[in-house]
């Protein structure tokens, strides 16, 4: 495959982690994102996690994004047109209300 020869950004990495930067880049405007992967998108971690969202983390800056994860999927087949999945963000296991536990804005 033929390479662009220049790009606003390069992305190296298509697991979920490069996927979401290139998406939320282009989101923000960005038209010339390429996503540069070795194997196949998705192949690496990836294709192994299990879809558990956990927001118990060492870091603010951690849970920041696992917050930020619950509220994607809450919008998800708005915004991406796919069902996530029947079951997904069950309230009585995680959800915006247990979320707060584990906040530590201000901190
Ligand atoms: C068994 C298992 C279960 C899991 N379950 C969960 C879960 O339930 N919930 C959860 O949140 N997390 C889970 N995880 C963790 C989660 O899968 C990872 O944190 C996440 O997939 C990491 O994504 P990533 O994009 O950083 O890495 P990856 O998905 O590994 O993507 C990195 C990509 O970069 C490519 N690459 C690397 N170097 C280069 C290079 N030099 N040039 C081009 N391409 C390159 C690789 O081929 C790969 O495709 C699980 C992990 C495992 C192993």
């Amino acid at each position: 495959m033929d390479l662009p020869r220049t790009a606003s950004a390069v992305v190296i990495g298509g697991g979920v982690v490069g996927c979401s930067i290139a998406y939320h880049l282009a989101r923000r405007g960005l038209a010339d994102v390429v996503v540069v992967e070795r194997e196949t998108v998705g192949s690496g971690t990836t294709s192994k996690a299990a879809g558990g969202i956990r927001v118990q983390f060492p870091t603010e800056t951690e849970i920041r994004f696992s917050l930020e994860a619950i509220r994607v999927f809450e919008r998800f087949q708005d915004e991406f047109g796919v069902d996530p999945g029947e079951g997904a963000l069950k309230d009585d296991e995680i959800g915006p209300e247990s979320s707060d536990i584990y906040t530590t804005e201000g901190a």
